[in-house]
């Protein structure tokens, strides 16, 4: 087989530790909408209902090594671009239909990342009934640090995520709060689509978003002082 034009390069992430540098490659990116209680009222809802999703393409990616300070160019047509913290759960192993008790021999590893999101033009496609993509969707709207296996990481309800911007803390919650669970997320998904090797899902955010600027710099955490992962992303001018 040959490609009849340039084939793209497929989206990767760094994999935490992992023997001579191999990466997880990305297939699809899906999202929660409104998983933590708190996040969902600051959004003007009740914080109570089923599950909901949508996808950022997989280019979207912005991979950051830790320790090193990513950069993002500030996109265009916004005004009001948020960061919104999440958990990152990465699928090593496909399915279809998984229960939740079954779900996480389905998970290779876990990063935290955030679900950046140019407001206004997520707001305006609420109120006209309009999808989400330009909002969600566009390029380097999903930052990511690596991907630390499963067996390397300590979750539990208590376990701390938090965003700093300037060192001045916007998000803090923890994994109790989410409203659907990792495995609970992972049966609802799996019934919409068939979940493959190379899925990530953003889980949700907890509340506190709020816009950032150029020369922003947000330090996101997962565990006590970062223990598990942490990302580092600046946001820089974007080029004409
Ligand atoms: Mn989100």
């Amino acid at each position: 087989m040959s490609f009849a034009i340039k084939a793209p390069i497929p989206a990767t992430v760094p994999v935490k530790g992992a023997a001579a540098g191999a990466v997880f490659p990305v297939r699809r990116i899906y999202c929660v909408g409104r998983n933590y209680v708190d996040h969902a009222i600051e959004m003007g809802h009740s914080g109570r209902e089923a599950p909901f999703f949508f996808l950022k393409p997989a280019d979207t990616v912005l991979p950051v090594a830790e320790g090193t300070v990513g950069r993002m160019h500030y996109p265009g047509i916004t005004t009001n671009l948020h960061h919104e913290v999440e958990l990152v759960v990465a699928i090593g192993v496909g399915g279809r239909n998984i229960a939740a008790a079954d779900a996480l021999k389905h998970v290779y590893g876990y990063a935290i990342g955030l679900d950046m999101t140019r407001r206004d033009l997520q707001n305006e496609s609420k109120k006209l009934g309009r999808p989400w993509c330009t909002g969600k969707g566009f390029d380097e709207s999903a930052p990511i640090g690596p991907i630390v296996p499963a067996a390397q990481c300590q979750l539990g309800s208590d376990t701390p995520i938090s965003l700093t911007v300037n060192g001045a803390v916007r998000q803090a919650s923890t994994l109790g709060k989410l409203i659907w669970s990792v495995p609970e997320i992972i049966e609802h998904l799996s019934a919409a689509w068939d979940l493959a090797p190379g899925d990530l899902i953003y889980t949700g955010t907890p509340e506190g978003v709020a816009a950032v600027v150029v020369g922003d710099v947000m330090r996101a955490s997962l565990g006590a002082s970062g223990s598990v992962t942490t990302l580092a992303v600046e946001l820089v001018a974007r080029s004409a």
